[in-house]
């Protein structure tokens, strides 16, 4: 097992949190209410596969909040998928929402499986079974996944359809990131990587940084990298590093990010296997060299536990744009922080996503559509808004941008619970 495997997320998660509660200084009961998940349900789902045989795959769903709202957050597929990898990945989103102030709580799902690996027949019988199995925490007002690692809006539309045949009613509100054919919202599929953009342009502007200037390195290149990188493209600045578990890209005078999307095209599943034949660039021999790259901004867009006390002291960057949950550890904050570098984090950065999410659940209920320029108008309030507000209690408090986050969500959370009180 790898150094990297043993930092367990959901220990870096309570870190963050105790390191901002500290300053607000909340009660036993305060964070008792608070702090931990509310419900962790796991599971053993049987599949049959094309050659006949049954398979048992492990699934889990952790509801970290349901304070603000219905419990929120994406379902990862993913063979190393832990228990309190979910816990922590839960646990994030129901700070990020709190961040953005969309009213919903937090809640992760995760199946031990690599997608990649099973058949169309397979990965749409191992979604529903999922779904099928955890249908009594489901429901529009209980608990409202979505895509993440590894999921799409197909598997969204077989999860729907599951729950809405066995509810024999038509619920889009149940799961978000559907398509657009099926109560899906425009903008839904490029969010994240849209809301972090927005963050990256307060920032620069606050840093006095040129961001069609700037030079870039990207790792990951899944829903989010991949926008992100045409999306900053389409800004103007250079990506010099993009990656993914093909190994990392690197040209000093930019990618073509066209050429890249083209050749994940063309490869069978959505990798870049091949790039350095297709346009200049060259493949680096240690994949991890992307993150010490000397560049403006670098944005990890893949797992977590990738900044870490190890690599943290080459890191060169002046601004981490967080687009995946929990790549720097808390460790690596200190050592980041020591280095005087900016970063956007998760909970903040990457909330882009679960926002056009809600304004996705808020059409299905009404059954009306907003358009993509309604849509994208509200994605760059909310973003904008809520980076202004963390900055402000950076400020205030003399804290780096992530305990600002937690303060600022922590406090709504806090003020939440204490309006519901307890039943009991
Ligand atoms: N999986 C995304 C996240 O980590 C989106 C969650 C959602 O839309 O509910 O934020």
């Amino acid at each position: 097992m790898s150094f990297l495997k043993q930092i367990n997320p959901f220990e870096s998660a309570m870190k963050q949190f105790d390191k901002a509660a500290s300053l607000i200084k909340l009660t036993e009961s305060q964070i008792a209410m608070i702090k931990e998940p509310r419900r962790i349900t796991e599971v053993n789902l049987p599949v049959r596969m094309s050659d006949g045989s049954i398979r048992i795959f492990k699934g889990f769903r952790v509801q970290h909040s349901i304070v603000r709202g219905p419990a929120k957050g994406g379902i990862r597929f993913h063979p190393s998928v832990t228990v309190d990898e979910v816990k922590a990945l839960a646990f994030w989103m129901t700070y990020k929402c709190a961040v953005v102030g969309v009213p919903f709580g937090g809640g992760k799902g995760g199946v031990m499986c690599d997608p990649n690996e099973l058949t169309p027949t397979e990965l749409e019988n191992l979604s529903r079974r999922y779904f099928a199995e955890m249908s009594d925490l489901f429901g529009p007002d209980s608990d409202v996944p979505a895509p993440d690692v590894n999921t799409n809006p197909q598997i969204m539309c077989w999860m729907f359809d599951t729950y809405s045949m066995h509810k024999k009613q038509f619920l889009p509100g149940v799961i978000t990131g559907k398509p657009l054919e099926l109560g899906g919202s425009e903008v839904r599929s490029e969010a994240t990587a849209l809301g972090m953009v927005f963050c990256v342009e307060e920032a620069t502007d606050h840093l006095n940084i040129d961001l069609k200037k700037a030079t870039i390195a990207i790792q990951g290149f899944g829903n989010a990298g991949s926008y992100a990188a045409k999306l900053l493209k389409e800004h103007g600045s250079k990506i010099v590093a993009i990656s993914d578990i093909s190994g990392a890209y690197y040209n000093s005078d930019g990618i073509d990010i066209d050429k890249a999307l083209e050749t994940c095209r063309k490869n069978k599943t959505w990798i870049l296997t091949g790039l350095e034949k297709n346009t200049p660039c060259e493949k680096l021999e240690d994949p991890g060299t992307l993150l010490e790259l000397v560049v403006d901004i670098l944005i990890p867009a893949a797992l977590e536990n990738q900044i870490t006390a190890e690599n943290a002291p080459n890191v060169r960057a002046k601004v981490i744009a967080e687009c995946a949950n929990g790549p720097v550890t808390p460790e690596a904050d200190e050592i980041l922080e020591k280095k005087n570098v900016f970063i956007i984090p998760d909970i903040l950065c990457n909330a882009g996503g679960v926002t056009v999410s809600y304004l996705e659940w808020v059409q299905n209920r009404m059954g009306y559509y907003w358009s993509k320029e309604r849509i994208n108008e509200d994605l760059e309030h909310i973003m904008k808004k809520s980076f202004d507000e963390v900055l402000e209690k950076s400020k205030t408090y003399k804290v780096d941008m992530r305990i600002a986050a937690f303060l600022l969500a922590i406090e709504r959370v806090t003020k939440a619970a204490e309006l519901r009180g307890l039943y009991a």
